[in-house]
């Protein structure tokens, strides 16, 4: 089981450690109801030599008016947010503090995912694989976990070419309630078993509320796919665990509303969010969705949450999935998940998009000289 210290506002990021929520680091273990029914409404940004005294002053300030305080601790700056109702807020003489740089409202319907809320990107551990930093990690694995054989040796083989996560789907939504569901428990049970053997930290998806203890008993990283996208109890319900959650954009959800759905994760306490570009629905219909790139450079400057593209359910075609792995390394992706299946003619679902083994090797070799030539790594 994988203990969760990715909190940007816990003291492993080297930020501040004031949860108004509790600090509940276990993996699904519900915290106290979060009070953050108010908003973000002011973001103090403290001067390089701003004294931990000034500091203190500033935040027991904002307690004696009655508002809540969220210090992050950068490598120069704290940022300091202010929670409490707007007209509340807007009336403090915040300028006013010695240590103040800069003191800015939040008017974006977004503020605790918004880029301004930390300054700088997020690092999201997953198991003891960090997305958001100068690595470009990638995460492959089969669409559906479908027996021991299967998952275990494509486990191997991914993390053999360079994959740090393995993915794989114990409950599947599928649009047609006779398609193949997922293995549930079983596969769970088959997923820590790969990750035993192949030592890679696991993410599978979460569709029901009712199944959350049991799928944080087992993964490392949940992720709400994009039928779920818009589920606001379930993003409750894994905003109160502090597993690493992967919220997948809607085939029919803005940019924004994905933004907007994250904020429900973040608001119930849970920082640990990754979001996915996994591609829209257009009228195109020469393949399955259309790969929305624009979102990665879009959400990169809009939030401080790690960007995942899934080029795979993006363009749908085994083919031509590797054109837009490398074209989502280019354009700014933290992370690439890629389903990969050693007998695809076999899968039990989205057989036709998934790479081999061997394919999947020869990609890596290819996202990392994309990713070198941006000043990256993988
Ligand atoms: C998946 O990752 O297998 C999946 C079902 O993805 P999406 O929710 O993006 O369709
Ligand atoms: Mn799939």
């Amino acid at each position: 089981m994988s203990t969760l210290l990715s909190n940007p506002l816990a003291p492993d990021n080297k930020l501040g450690s004031s949860l108004p929520w509790g600090s509940s680091q276990k993996g699904c273990e519900l915290v106290n109801t979060p009070q953050t029914a108010e908003a973000l409404a002011m973001i103090i940004i403290t001067r390089p030599d701003a004294t931990e005294d000034q500091i203190e002053h500033i935040v027991s300030r904002i307690h004696d008016w009655g508002l809540r305080a969220e210090v992050s601790r950068g490598e120069m700056r704290v940022v300091i947010g202010v929670i409490g109702p707007e007209d509340k807020v807007r009336e403090k003489p915040l300028g006013a503090f010695p240590g103040v740089e800069s003191v800015t409202p939040v008017l974006k319907p977004y503020k605790l995912v918004s880029y301004e809320f930390r300054g700088m990107p997020s690092k999201i551990k997953i198991g003891n694989v960090v997305v958001g930093g100068r690595e470009v990690v990638l995460m492959a694995g089969p669409c559906s976990v479908e027996n021991e054989d299967q998952i275990i040796a494509i486990a191997q083989s991914i993390g053999k070419a360079g994959a740090k996560i393995l993915r794989g789907g114990a409950f599947k939504p599928r649009t047609s309630p006779y398609s193949f569901q997922g293995l549930g428990k079983a596969g769970l049970q088959l997923l820590a078993e790969a990750r035993r053997e192949s030592g890679l930290p696991v993410i599978t998806e979460i569709m029901d509320t009712k199944d959350l203890d049991l799928v944080c008993e087992y993964a490392d990283c949940l992720q709400v796919g994009a039928r779920n996208m818009q589920n606001f109890s379930l993003l409750r319900e894994v905003g109160r665990t502090r597993l690493p959650v992967m919220l997948k954009r809607g085939m029919a959800a803005s940019i924004k509303d994905l933004l907007m759905s994250a904020e429900y994760i973040l608001s119930e306490g849970n920082f640990n969010v990754l979001l996915c570009e996994r591609g829209i629905r257009t009228f195109e219909t020469m393949t399955r969705n259309t790969l929305d790139l624009n979102a990665v450079p879009v959400l990169k400057s809009e939030t401080h949450l790690p960007v995942v593209v899934d080029p795979t359910h993006g363009i749908g075609i085994r083919q031509f999935v590797p054109s837009m792995a490398l074209a989502a390394v280019a354009a700014g992706a933290d992370s690439i998940m890629i389903e990969v299946h050693n007998a695809p003619e076999l899968a039990k679902s989205d057989g036709e998009q998934c790479l081999l083994p061997g394919e999947f090797a020869d990609l890596v070799g290819r996202i990392r000289g994309v990713a070198e030539a941006i000043g990256r790594e993988v």
